[in-house]
């Protein structure tokens, strides 16, 4: 027998549902898969950011695919997190109150929708987790290669990037944030997790839904939860411990002069913000040699906004 969020489920079970997240009339689509034997409980988790669509259709095969005769342990998929986002074709955080799931933990009881959805999985989803996997993308206007945070938190760490390793993606970035869902699970609850980007540009294309896929059968094969015919990943992926998270200082026009998986050499240029007339207002060079992970598109930004991201090689 498996108990969470207010279900029950047999061994051997496979149950599809709206959750409703502490009784809010807000509906999550679910799968939750009760394994003929014993095992871990693995929860996915998908579009915890509006419009970073892939990891939706992957969790959705997976969820339909997936045989509970074969499996080992407790699988909750989630397909959707942010539904009234997606439904409402919003970009990354609930249209409801702005609240952001993976900056924004731990909410709050009583709150806004965000934070009572928030406050659920930290009452509710994580005490029961073994592991959690978390995935995204690139938004609207932020190309990006395929790449994973793991929690660099002493306890999980181990955990988390052994399990990083068993996946095909080929870069691992250590992340010291605590305030995102799978963060906050792994630094406030121990909980060891990945959080997945692939895919970008509100696009849902069919090679980056089959990465996902791929990823969540890779990660149930590490968890000795369950076997496929997945074959292993045939590179060794490269782990990055630091990463510069370049923001711009001001409002501007933003000129990026990289693209996703780029090699950069230190001192090189990595774009410049103009005004309105075309007058340079800065360059921004690269700090040392490593690779673009991701990067705003142009061409608004505001103080604070987000211009690179690249791994640094030592
Ligand atoms: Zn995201």
């Amino acid at each position: 027998m498996w108990k969470i969020c207010g279900q029950e489920l047999e061994p051997g079970e496979k149950r599809q549902l709206m959750l409703k997240p502490d009784g809010m009339d807000y509906e999550l689509p679910a799968t939750l898969i009760c394994g003929k034997e014993p095992g871990k409980t693995l929860v996915v988790t998908a579009q915890i950011h509006a419009g970073e669509y892939n990891g939706t259709p992957a969790v959705i095969q997976a969820a339909r695919e997936i045989a509970p005769g074969k499996l080992k342990g407790n699988l909750l998929l989630m397909h959707c997190v942010n539904t009234s986002g997606f439904w409402r074709q919003h970009w990354r955080t609930l249209p409801e109150d702005g609240f952001n799931l993976n900056s924004d933990y731990p909410g709050r009881p009583g709150g806004t929708v965000g934070e009572r959805l928030a406050d659920w999985f930290v009452k509710e989803i994580f005490p029961e987790t073994d592991f959690l996997l978390d995935l995204h993308g690139g938004s609207v206007n932020e190309p990006l290669t395929p790449c994973l945070f793991f929690p660099e938190a002493e306890k999980v760490r181990e955990a988390s990037l052994a399990a990083a390793k068993a996946l095909d993606v080929p870069y691992l970035i250590a992340s010291g944030a605590d305030r995102g869902e799978y963060s906050y699970a792994a630094v406030h609850h121990d909980v060891p997790g990945l959080l997945l980007e692939r895919g970008y540009g509100g696009f849902c294309r069919d090679e980056w839904v089959a990465g996902h896929k791929r990823n969540i059968y890779l990660l149930l094969r590490h968890l000795g939860m369950y076997e496929s015919s997945e074959p292993e990943a045939d590179h060794e992926p490269r782990v990055y411990e630091h990463v510069v998270y370049l923001e711009s200082e001001r409002a501007g026009l933003w000129y990026p002069a990289v693209r996703e998986n780029d090699r950069v050499a230190k001192g090189q240029l990595l774009g410049r913000l103009e005004d309105m007339f075309g007058n340079v207002v800065q360059e921004f060079y690269a700090e040392g040699d490593g690779v673009v992970l991701y990067y705003t598109g142009g061409l608004a930004v505001r103080k604070g906004d987000s211009l690179v991201a690249y791994g640094l090689d030592d």
